[in-house]
């Protein structure tokens, strides 16, 4: 950058700040020192690394639209961020920008147990919504692995999903109504009149449905309200060995095709297997070609008869061994291998690439099938851990940077996100396009399916400065060098948070 472009830049900054000084008093947390700013260069996408203009913190939430407003005066973009644990760039910032992080508003506003519904702030963490209201006998469904740390405004962004999203389904099934600051500097509640009271079937345009997975770009949310759901009485896990993975793989549609909706499906190939085993001796079949966890939840009676079925199934599609979790204990036990399974393939290899990728479920064989044509052709392992039940499948590309081996890699993840699009299936399951896959949307997306996402993102942001540089590709972006290893986010690093 010339120094006239970092003179301009530093005036726009400096404008925006003497304005919300005047407005929001001291009380407004502002980062304007280097050290202190490099905390939000980056999210859990390590690879991609920008250090912002400025960061604000505030204090309350009447302080954001007051932030939006002076950033739009002074033609300066801006990015809100949560926790900082997204998986595709989407809290990345720009030199220029100003970095809004909402973790300071972290308030469970409001809990209505008979209505089923809490008001939160968005800097809330997953978890602490169901910490709130668990006295209830209730609690918030979708849950994604990082839940103890990432915000439900970070979940609203990325419709974030989680192991029981099978059953219970993604952010947006549980997001009745948010309180956003739009672009222009103005609140509005999307999905209800009154977010205090949101109803569950509002009319109009589902506008609470398009800003819920828009990745940041329409706006930042400042309110959320959330359906909460009732405990399930009973909660039963099994884990099913096979001798192939296709039989593990048809096991999956023959579940579903009986019309049974298990709370959760995972599926783990046996390098993923031995990975986890080695690292947490669950009690996994080191042998097993392939394993299922199936877990069901619902009434007693229901739940049991379900089980049956469901274990029958299994055995008719070759299951070598069932096993079933006699206790919390050894349920807890089950699932804890399956969650360490990133952290496992340190095992195997000192570098990897995580994909995160979707195929429509009764092409599960076939996709695992291309994955394995893949790996062997670029002569690198890949291991398969993942939620069978949504088709949401995270190969894992082993490799060895020492020898020279990222740019395969890259190009082998590259290609299995290809093969999840031409199986029909999609190019993120949960992690979000962010920067990350920016430049492979027009795999998926024809010009006309492009633009006329564009111009819904510019109806709510016609400056552009919400968020920039997100989802679409650009020339900038699809110029620089992609991805880069796994490196821990360093919540993980105390583990804090698993990555599965
Ligand atoms: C170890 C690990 C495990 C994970 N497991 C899962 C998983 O199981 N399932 C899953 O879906 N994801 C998972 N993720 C990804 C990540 O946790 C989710 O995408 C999460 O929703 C991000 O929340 P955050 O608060 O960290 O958001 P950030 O990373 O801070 O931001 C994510 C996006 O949300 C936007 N945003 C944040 N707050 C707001 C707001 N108030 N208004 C508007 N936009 C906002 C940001 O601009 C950005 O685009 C995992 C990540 C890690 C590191």
């Amino acid at each position: 950058m010339d120094a006239q472009a970092a003179a301009d830049r530093r005036r726009k900054l400096d404008a925006v700040l003497a304005d919300l000084r005047r407005e929001c008093g001291p009380s407004l947390r502002v980062l304007a020192v280097a050290a202190e700013r490099r905390a939000y260069e980056t999210d859990a996408l390590t690879s991609h690394r920008v250090l912002p203009g400025l960061v604000l913190l505030p204090a309350d939430r009447s302080q954001v639209a007051p932030i939006v407003r002076a950033c739009l005066r002074h033609g300066v973009p801006y990015v809100a961020r949560g926790a900082g644990t997204g998986l595709s760039g989407g809290a990345l910032p720009t030199e220029s920008g100003v970095v809004i992080a909402l973790a300071k508003l972290n308030r469970i506003l409001d809990v209505d147990p008979d209505r089923m519904v809490a008001v939160v702030e968005p800097g809330a963490t997953n978890l602490s919504i169901s910490a709130a209201v668990a006295g209830y006998g209730l609690y918030y469904a979708p849950d994604p692995s990082s839940q103890v740390v990432c915000t439900i405004g970070g979940n609203v962004a990325e419709n974030s999903g989680g192991a029981h999203c099978l059953k219970y389904g993604f952010t947006s099934h549980h997001v009745l109504a948010v309180e956003t600051v739009l672009p222009d500097g103005s609140t509005v509640v999307l999905g209800s009149d009154d977010i205090e009271a949101p109803c569950y079937d509002a009319p109009g345009y589902d506008l609470r449905g398009v800003f819920v997975g828009a990745e940041g770009t329409c706006g930042v949310a400042t309110r959320i309200a959330v359906r909460l759901l009732r405990k399930p009485e009973v909660v039963r896990t099994l884990v099913a060995d096979f001798p192939d993975v296709p039989s593990a793989c048809e096991t999956v549609s023959a579940v579903i095709a009986a019309g049974i909706v298990p709370a959760a499906i995972e599926m783990m190939d046996n390098l993923a297997i031995r990975a986890c085993e080695d690292a947490v001796h669950a009690g996994y079949d080191r042998e097993a070609a392939a394993s299922l966890i199936i877990e069901l939840d619902g009434p007693g009676e229901e739940c049991a008869e379900l089980f049956e079925q469901v274990s029958a199934l299994c055995s008719e599609h070759a299951c070598t061994r069932l096993r079933i979790a006699a206790d919390d204990a050894e349920r807890a036990a089950i699932w804890a291998g399956r969650k360490a399974a990133f952290a496992a393939m340190g095992r195997l290899s000192p570098e990897f690439l995580l994909q995160d990728g979707v195929v429509p479920r009764t092409r599960l064989a076939e996709a695992l099938a291309g994955i394995a044509d893949l790996s062997s052709a670029a002569g690198l392992r890949v291991a398969n851990v993942f939620h069978a039940g949504d088709g949401n499948l995270h190969p894992l590309v082993l490799y060895r940077e020492s020898d020279g081996e990222g740019p395969a890699a890259e190009a082998l993840a590259a290609a299995i996100a290809e093969l999840c699009v031409a199986l029909g299936g999609s190019l993120s399951g949960e992690h979000g396009i962010g920067v990350d896959k920016a430049c492979s949307m027009p795999k998926m997306f024809s010009p006309a399916d492009l633009t006329a996402m564009d111009r819904l993102r510019a109806a709510f942001d016609p400056s552009g400065l919400c968020n920039p540089n997100k989802v679409f590709p650009t020339p900038a972006l699809c110029g620089e060098a992609r991805g880069g290893a796994y490196q821990p986010h360093p919540l993980e690093e105390t583990g804090k948070i698993q990555r599965w």
